[in-house]
């Protein structure tokens, strides 16, 4: 196959993990006789520095022709006082509005070898955690009407969370695939004992089992989700949610890990189009020294083979050279442990390429 893949390496170690998921993608094109196209593109401050952006028109342009989209990071210190119209983060979200990514899918996986970089005993996380959640992107509170207001000599701030049923029904549909693909697991959170929003969620989710008849399929309440998965997280395959459910869900799934370099997420649109990222920031604090865990990238790049490319055989090969690195107690700083071999980041990505 051939396919255009547009770079967006970004801030900080962005740069640098990106250049690894690139030597990972390149060993599988030579593998499985594939051609994949590159075109970097700047986004956020590197871009704002040379453009006065956060990313321009053509940049946008190329992200919008190509088949897939990778991401490293944007944002630092540097940037962290130009004005709200013009910063690192206004990229990002010009990027999912313009390529329509309403699904973020988050997998949270607990690889045993790490088992003790977790912040939950042994005895809670020994069986390990292989999540995903799937979180509605582009509606509710985050998107609706909002405003602040002076009522009765007080300022009154208002904001609206408004949800169709076609938007729930096309979120519900890929956590559905997407349980089909895995252990035919779903559990969909809400809040239907009091929102309105939460009640047609339900409502809309319930129509959709009926088509989905192979998956097992539970309602659960967003405030008991949090607490599960904190207890027993290992009851979860996947997991659907609404926009800020799952932002605040996910963030709190990742922490389970304990390290924010292993993990990598997936913003899907309606079509094959997506934009692949690891969950982390730009970490400015370790940026071009080249000991940042490009893992959360690699795992994003497959993600992207799997999700965009239908390439399940590649992510599969992907996936399993990470894990026998790790096995083999290759460790890059941030989840270094005793009596493992601590390798920069440059050699991370040499040795999981090596592996395919
Ligand atoms: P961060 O995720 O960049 O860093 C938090 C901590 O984790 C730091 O100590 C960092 O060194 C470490 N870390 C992160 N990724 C790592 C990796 N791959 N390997 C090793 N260690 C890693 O979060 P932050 O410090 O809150 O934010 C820094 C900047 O990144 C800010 O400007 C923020 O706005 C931006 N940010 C961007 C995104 C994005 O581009 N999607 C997401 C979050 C934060």
């Amino acid at each position: 196959m051939n396919k255009k893949i547009t770079l967006l390496p970004g801030d900080g170690i962005g740069p640098e993990i990106v250049g690894e998921a690139v030597k990972v993608l390149d060993r599988i094109a030579e593998k499985f006789l594939h051609k994949f196209e590159y075109t970097t593109v700047d986004i956020g401050g590197c871009s704002i520095d040379k453009y006065g952006v956060p990313i321009t028109d053509e940049g946008m342009a190329l992200c919008k022709s190509a088949d897939s989209v990778l991401l490293g990071a944007v944002g630092g210190p540097k940037w962290d006082n130009c004005p709200p119209s013009i910063r690192p983060e206004k990229a990002l979200l010009g990027v999912r509005k313009e390529l329509g990514l309403f699904a973020n899918l988050r997998p949270t996986k607990l690889f045993p070898q790490l088992a003790s970089a977790s912040p939950l005993k042994e005895s809670v996380v020994g069986g390990g955690i292989d999540l995903l959640i799937v979180r509605e992107l582009t509606g509710g509170v985050y998107f609706g009407p909002r405003r602040t207001e002076e009522v009765n000599g007080e300022l009154v701030a208002t904001d609206v969370m408004p949800y169709s049923e076609h938007e729930i029904m096309r979120i519900g549909r890929v956590a559905f695939e997407t349980a089909m693909k895995r252990s035919r697991r779903l559990a969909s959170v809400d809040k239907a004992n009091v929102l309105d929003t939460s009640r047609l969620w339900r409502k809309t989710m319930h129509r959709l089992s009926e088509e989905y008849p192979e998956v097992e399929y539970t309602d659960i309440l967003v405030d008991n989700t949090a607490m599960q998965l904190i207890k027993n997280p290992s009851q979860f395959d996947v997991l659907v949610t609404e926009n800020m459910f799952g932002d605040i869900l996910s963030d709190e799934a990742s922490m389970l890990t304990g390290s924010i370099g292993m993990m990598p997420s997936a913003s899907l649109s309606s079509g094959t189009l997506g934009m692949y990222e690891p969950i982390h920031g730009s970490a400015p604090d370790i940026a071009g020294m080249n000991i940042a865990n490009p893992i959360g990238t690699i795992l994003s790049a497959a993600m992207m083979l799997r999700y965009s490319f239908g390439m399940s055989r590649e992510a599969d090969c992907i996936e399993s050279a990470a894990d026998s690195v790790l096995s083999d107690g290759y460790r890059t700083g941030d989840i270094m442990q005793e009596g493992c071999k601590k390798v920069l980041c440059s050699e991370m990505g040499d040795l999981i390429a090596a592996r395919l």
